[in-house]
């Protein structure tokens, strides 16, 4: 079968999924004395196998069969598992992020849920963590969780990280997380958490942020409460706002291209602590005339922005000229911060600049 037709199929099956009210089940035999945590599916590794007709892993295994896998389960928690959609977390959408917090919110209003596990592709697990630590409007505890190994692979990590999450929702320090990314152990807050390794199971780290807390022997050990949280209502539509990196010599055509295309908004990666060079400061001052909000981020890993230089480009010239910088956030995490912002009826430049500022 040709890959495009394949990929069709499976998103064709795998919005079904999402569209049906029918995929939702109670796991382990009901037991009063056990708190009850909802394990909502959204495919990734941790819900693949490998299939040798297409030569590598493919979606397939529903919420039920994952929590079969774990065994333990029902001594820690009543589960109950939704199957929401089966998708790789690349195909994963602002939209689909959108209706996941939707159906996370209704899971969490009810008086006899615990928490949420949400499972989840790690490609873009970080930002869809993110997403929903900005938009949930509720303080239980939702901890993002996926797996490096399939199912199949000489020693899967899907089982133990879907038993640790379990266990962080049952816990009492959870309840002060709010979302986080939880895998091999640690837990990542979901404003800091990046994806690090593109196939080893130690992929999720916080850089100098610091873990959460650890989960070792059936215990969750908080290392830090350290959090920063950000509210904003659920955006009814996402305005166009492209991610735009910059490079050495860059003349900046790509903005005025996407200024000039009618974009509502850019997020640029620039370099350093949140420097560009003259020609994309010029470009910036060109959208920015016109009326369309920059932020700029970094292609730096980890430290943060700060208005360093005063240069044509450096970040303090950037900002007295009305842009912004994304503080501790990663380009993708802060190009979703500024959509949603950007959604907001009574967003102002004002309320931007506090929005920006961590
Ligand atoms: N490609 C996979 C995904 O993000 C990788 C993973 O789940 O680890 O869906």
């Amino acid at each position: 079968m040709k890959n495009g037709f394949k990929l069709m199929l499976i998103l064709s099956f795998s919005f079904l999924l999402i569209l049906s009210p029918a995929n939702a089940g109670r796991t382990t035999e009901y037991n009063p004395s056990l708190p009850k945590v909802v394990i909502l599916t959204t495919g990734g590794t941790v819900s693949m196998k490998y299939n040798p007709a297409s030569g590598g892993a493919v979606s397939a295994v529903s919420g039920k069969d994952l929590i079969a896998a774990v065994p333990g389960l029902d001594k820690i928690a009543n589960i109950e598992t939704v199957d929401f959609c089966n998708i790789y977390s690349s195909q994963m959408t602002p939209d689909i992020w959108r209706n996941l917090s939707a159906k996370v919110q209704e899971i969490l209003e009810r008086s006899d849920v615990q928490g949420v596990i949400v499972t989840h592709g790690t490609d873009t697990m970080a930002e869809g963590a993110f997403f929903l630590e900005t938009t949930l409007q509720s303080e239980k505890p939702v901890v993002f969780v996926g797996a490096m190994r399939t199912g199949s692979d000489l020693s899967p990590d899907g089982p133990a990280n879907i038993y640790n999450a379990v266990l962080q929702v049952c816990s009492p320090q959870a309840k002060v997380w709010g979302v986080t990314v939880t895998m091999n152990q640690f837990i990542n807050r979901a404003r800091h958490v990046r994806k690090d390794e593109t196939t080893n199971v130690q992929t999720f780290n916080s850089g100098e942020h610091g873990y959460l807390g650890y989960i070792v022997e059936g215990q969750v050990i908080p290392f830090n409460n350290v959090l920063i949280k950000k509210k904003l209502p659920l955006p009814d539509y996402f305005p166009d706002v492209p991610l735009i990196t910059t490079y050495a010599g860059d003349d900046g055509k790509f903005i005025r291209y996407a200024v000039d295309r009618g974009v509502k908004g850019l997020l640029i990666e620039g370099v350093g602590a949140g420097n560009v060079n003259k020609n994309v400061f010029r470009a910036i001052k060109y959208a920015l005339s016109k009326k369309v909000p920059v932020v700029v981020a970094s292609r730096v890993r980890h430290g943060g922005l700060y208005p360093l230089y005063g240069d044509e480009g450096g970040g303090s010239s950037l900002i007295n000229m009305g842009a912004y910088l994304a503080g501790d956030l990663s380009p993708c995490k802060a190009r979703l911060l500024l959509m949603i912002a950007l959604a907001q009826l009574d967003m102002t430049s004002e309320k931007l600049k506090i929005i920006f500022t961590p």
